[in-house]
């Protein structure tokens, strides 16, 4: 990205990687036919999916026939909570489901939906680090359990769940573990036969590919209920006729993922770690981080600046042209703080004055040095204005 902004809000979207849009491009100007007609113009478009089918997969060390593609990580978050659950209850079956109270509410709100259904939902806490055990979830099975999913990775600390461990206690049950790895994708590396899981979501959009393109990893052998019939496209699983530049770019982006993402992990992890300890220092240790320091993807920082708001930081933050998260959710009227921070046991003061800074492929020392110096300057200034800010201590810059 050619500018002087500073784009921190990588875990928010992504911009598309050059390459990936110059196959979409390609795609675009030489491929509009159908992947379903079985003529000339369909036959190449047809060819695409199964290539980017199978450069999804690759990166998953999985097979092509498991990639079910759709528009993006909540509805494959979607298919994956209500594909299990809906069949379940539709033949009068109990259903119990457990998942983490951290998730992203594409897993948070199927949920809800199948409790109004009947479901039975059971949200297990974390620790004040973010962190859960395989020992909890598997102290709350139930008999009548038919899906456990939590995250790879949390979007607002990026707090690793230990999911293997997990799948082998599931798997011992007879109970199926969806994984949404949205936000682990590309970042930690991913094994689905490792991992364990039967199930796992991805989005285009927060790897280098266009919005509205993500994709179900969907173990062979599992039965899911579809959520969008039709003409049987993907195996009949998510009909419509293909979304085939999205597809294609997304098969790219996880093609470039396959061969570079361990170096780049390592370089985004050293950015990282420079910029914690760069505005620790600057900001006399006054600041609190939020998080499992150790089990968590490289690219995510999250927290909190003891008497500001977050959201009047981002504001701040956005008058210099840098773009972070705030990790507060103010919405109709409430204004508790992230619900993520929250769970954690954090203050809603604390919550309420958190940031999420994440960062990404264009990331560079220099961003992250400029970052210091204005947020820096920024913070100072919010705390000399704050009327519960200790006076005494405060230095203006
Ligand atoms: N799951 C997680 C963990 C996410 O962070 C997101 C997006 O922020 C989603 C699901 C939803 O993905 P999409 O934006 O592709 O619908």
């Amino acid at each position: 990205m050619a500018s002087e902004k500073i784009y921190f809000d990588y875990n928010a979207t992504t911009p598309i990687d050059p390459l990936v849009l110059e196959v979409m491009a390609t795609v675009a100007r030489d491929n509009f036919g159908n992947p379903s007609s079985s003529h000339c113009f369909g036959r190449p478009a047809a060819e695409i999916v199964k290539r980017s089918r199978q450069q999804v997969a690759t990166l998953l060390r999985a097979q092509a026939e498991e990639i079910c593609f759709t528009s993006g990580g909540t509805e494959s978050d979607n298919l994956a909570l209500k594909g299990v659950v809906l069949p379940h209850l539709a033949q009068g079956r109990k259903a119990h489901v457990i998942i983490s109270a951290v998730e992203h509410p594409a897993v948070a709100e199927s949920c809800r939906h199948l409790e109004s259904l009947g479901a039975v939902i059971t949200r297990l806490p974390v620790a004040g680090d973010g962190t859960l055990t395989a020992a909890q979830v598997s102290a709350a099975f139930r008999d009548d359990t038919v899906l456990v999913s939590l995250m790879l990775a949390n979007n607002e600390t990026g707090v690793l769940f230990p999911i293997s461990e997990i799948a082998a206690l599931t798997r011992a049950q007879g109970i199926l573990l969806h994984t949404d790895a949205v936000q682990a994708l590309g970042k930690v590396e991913i094994d689905v036969k490792a991992l364990g899981v039967d199930l796992l979501s991805l989005s285009g959009h927060k790897v280098y590919a266009p919005k509205g393109v993500g994709a179900l990893w969907v173990r062979s052998g599992v039965e899911l209920e579809p959520l969008i019939h039709g003409g049987g496209q993907e195996g009949g699983l998510r009909c419509g006729t293909e979304n085939l530049i999205g597809m294609a770019g997304l098969g790219v982006a996880c093609e470039l993922l396959t061969t570079g993402m361990v170096d780049e992990g390592h370089r985004v992890a050293k950015l990282r770690d420079r910029l914690e300890a760069g505005l620790a220092a600057a900001l006399d240790q006054q600041l609190i981080f939020h998080g499992h320091r150790r089990l968590r993807v490289p690219n995510t920082i999250s927290l909190s600046v003891p008497y500001v708001d977050g959201e009047s930081l981002l504001a701040h933050l956005d008058l210099e042209d840098i773009a972070v998260s705030a990790g507060s959710a103010c919405s109709s009227g409430e204004h508790q703080g992230s619900p993520v921070l929250r769970a954690m046991g954090i203050s809603s003061d604390l919550a309420q004055g958190s940031l999420r800074i994440s960062l990404g492929r264009w990331s560079s020392k220099s961003e992250v040095d400029t970052f210091i110096e204005k947020f820096t300057a920024i913070v100072r200034r919010l705390w000399a204005i704050s009327p519960l800010y200790p006076k005494k201590t405060v230095t203006l810059s």
